[in-house]
C-alpha cells in the first residue's frame, strides 16, 4: 500500500508469462518510487494494462482491458504498454480514454517515463526509483525475466516485431534482482523469457551460458526451488537435462512448445525443429528425469493443416502424454508471414479439432494426475483464505500442480500434503495431523 496522499497505481495484465514478470518488475519500480497499490475499496490514480497480440483473441481482449480500465477508473490516467500497444500505437491511442502508449522497452524505467511525461505528471510527483522498494511484498514465488525478444520468425508470430531482437539480461544484475526477491520473501524463482534456450547467445556467449546462470541462481540462499518458462526442445541438452536431474531445486516440469505434430505444418510454420527430433529431445529427458511433467502448447486449424496432420498431432500428443496441454485455435495475426498463407482452414473444422485435442488432452492429464493420489507432495504455499469458515492453503508442487488443503498459518512455507482427490484445477490433499495448525 501507498503512503498516505501518494499516487497509487494498478495493473492489469495479459498474455504471457513474460508480461507477468514485467508488470511485477514494473511494480517493484513504481513502488520504488513512492507509487504502490491503491487501499481496498480505493480505485486507483494510475492504471497500467500490460497488453498482448500473439492472437485476434489477445488484441481484441487487450482492447477490452483498455476500455474497461478507463471506464471503471474514470478519473485515473490509463496507460497502455506492452505488444499491442507497440505493434498498432496509432490504434491504441484512439481508444477513449487512454492517456499514455509505451512499448515494451519502456517497461525498464516506466516510473522514469511516466514522471516526465506531461499526460502523467501532475499525478506522478515520484522519487528517483529507490533499489529495493520499502515494504514491498514479494511472492513466494517470484518470476525473473532473463531474456526478451526473439530472432526465429515463426511464421503465425508478431514477437520478433514487437519485442525485436533475442537480448539478454547480464547474470550479474540478474543474480542481484534474484537476490533482492529471496531477502523479500520469494522462495521459488521462475525464470522467464520468450526464448530462453538461447539465453546469453546475444552477449557472446553459448549454450551453456542457462546452466551457469542457474549455477549462480541457486548459490543465493534461500532459493529452494527454480522453474523454467518454457523451452524449446532443440535445447534441452545433455548438459540442460543433466543439470536438472542432479539438482533437487530444479522443478522437475519442463514447458516445451510443441505446436504441430506435423513437419508438413511445422515447416509452413516456420518452426526451428521438425517432429523426429522433438520426440527424441523429449524422450531422452523423460529418460534422464522419469517423473518430469512435460506440457505443450499446441496450434489447431493453422493454414493448410489436413485431417492427416492433425492427426499426426493427436499421435504424438499421445505418446508424449502431456502432463498438461495448452490447445489455440490459428487466428491469423496481421504483419506475420502466415496472414496471407492460403488454405484457410474453416472456423468449424478448427473448433472440431480443437475440441478433440482438449479431450484427449484432459484424459491424459487425469491419468497423470491420478498417478500423485495417494503420495506425499512437497507443496510450496503460496495461498492461504478462509473459505466458508474453513482455512484453505494452496500452492504448488514442482512438477506444477496446485494442490488445496485445509491449514493455517502455513504461507510461505513448504509443506508435506498427501493427495487425495482430483479436482478441475489440481488436487485436494491434506496435511499429517500434526502439520495442520489453527
Ligand atoms: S520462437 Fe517463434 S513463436 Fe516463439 S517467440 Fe520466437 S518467433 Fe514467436
Amino acid at each position: 500500500m501507498s503512503n498516505p496522499g501518494a499516487p497509487t497505481v494498478a495493473f492489469t495484465t495479459l498474455g504471457c508469462r513474460l508480461n507477468q514478470a514485467e508488470s511485477d518488475s514494473m511494480a517493484e519500480q513504481m513502488a520504488g518510487a513512492g507509487v504502490g497499490p491503491p487501499a481496498s475499496g480505493e480505485g486507483p490514480d494510475i492504471v497500467i494494462v500490460n497488453t498482448c497480440t500473439v492472437t485476434r483473441e489477445a488484441t481484441k481482449a487487450s482492447r477490452s482491458a483498455l476500455r474497461r480500465a478507463a471506464r471503471s477508473h474514470p478519473a485515473a490516467k490509463v496507460v497502455a504498454i506492452g505488444c499491442y500497444a507497440v505493434s498498432d500505437p496509432d490504434e491504441v491511442a484512439c481508444i477513449d480514454g487512454v492517456d499514455v502508449v509505451l512499448g515494451n522497452d519502456d517497461k525498464e524505467r516506466v516510473a522514469e517515463i511516466l514522471r516526465d511525461r506531461a499526460q502523467t505528471s501532475p499525478l506522478l510527483q515520484i522519487a528517483p526509483p529507490a533499489r529495493r522498494p520499502p515494504g514491498q511484498a514479494v511472492r513466494v514465488r517470484a518470476n525473473l525475466k532473463a531474456q526478451t525478444g526473439c530472432d526465429e520468425w515463426c511464421s503465425f508470430c508478431i514477437i520478433p516485431k514487437t519485442r525485436g531482437p533475442l537480448r539478454s539480461l547480464e547474470a550479474d544484475g540478474l543474480v542481484d534482482e534474484a537476490r533482492r526477491k529471496v531477502e523479500a520473501g520469494a522462495q521459488e524463482l521462475v525464470l522467464t523469457g520468450v526464448h530462453l534456450g538461447k539465453y546469453g547467445y546475444d552477449l557472446g556467449d553459448d549454450e551453456r551460458s542457462l546452466v551457469r546462470l542457474w549455477r549462480r541462481l541457486l548459490e543465493i540462499d534461500g532459493v529452494e526451488r527454480l522453474r523454467l518458462s518454457s523451452i524449446l526442445s532443440r535445447h534441452l541438452t545433455e548438459e540442460v537435462v543433466g543439470f536438472i536431474a542432479s539438482e533437487p531445486r530444479m522443478c522437475r516440469y519442463l514447458h516445451v512448445p510443441l505446436q504441430s505434430g506435423s513437419d508438413a505444418v511445422l515447416e509452413r510454420m516456420h518452426r526451428p525443429y521438425r517432429i523426429a527430433d522433438y520426440v527424441a529431445s523429449l524422450e531422452r529427458a523423460r529418460d534422464l528425469l522419469p517423473d518430469v511433467a512435460l506440457a505443450t502448447d499446441v496450434i489447431v486449424g493453422f493454414p493448410g493443416e489436413t485431417e492427416d496432420d492433425f492427426s499426426s498431432t493427436m499421435g504424438i500428443v499421445r505418446r508424449l502424454a502431456f502432463s498438461k496441454l495448452h490447445v489455440f485455435r490459428y487466428s491469423a495475426r496481421p504483419e506475420t508471414a502466415a496472414a496471407d498463407m492460403d488454405d484457410e482452414i474453416s472456423p468449424e473444422v478448427k473448433k472440431e479439432r480443437s475440441r478433440r485435442l482438449i479431450a484427449l488432452g484432459n484424459q491424459i492429464r487425469s491419468t497423470w494426475l491420478a498417478g500423485h493420489l495417494g503420495r506425499r507432495l512437497d507443496v510450496l504455499v503460496e495461498d492461504e483464505r478462509e473459505v466458508e469458515g474453513v482455512w484453505v492453503c494452496s500452492g504448488q508442487t514442482d512438477d506444477h500442480v496446485r494442490v488445496f488443503f485445509e491449514g493455517r498459518a502455513l504461507y510461505g512455507s513448504m509443506v508435506s500434503v498427501e493427495a487425495t482427490e482430483i479436482r478441475a484445477d489440481g488436487l485436494r490433499g491434506h496435511l499429517p495431523a500434526k502439520a495442520a495448525r489453527g
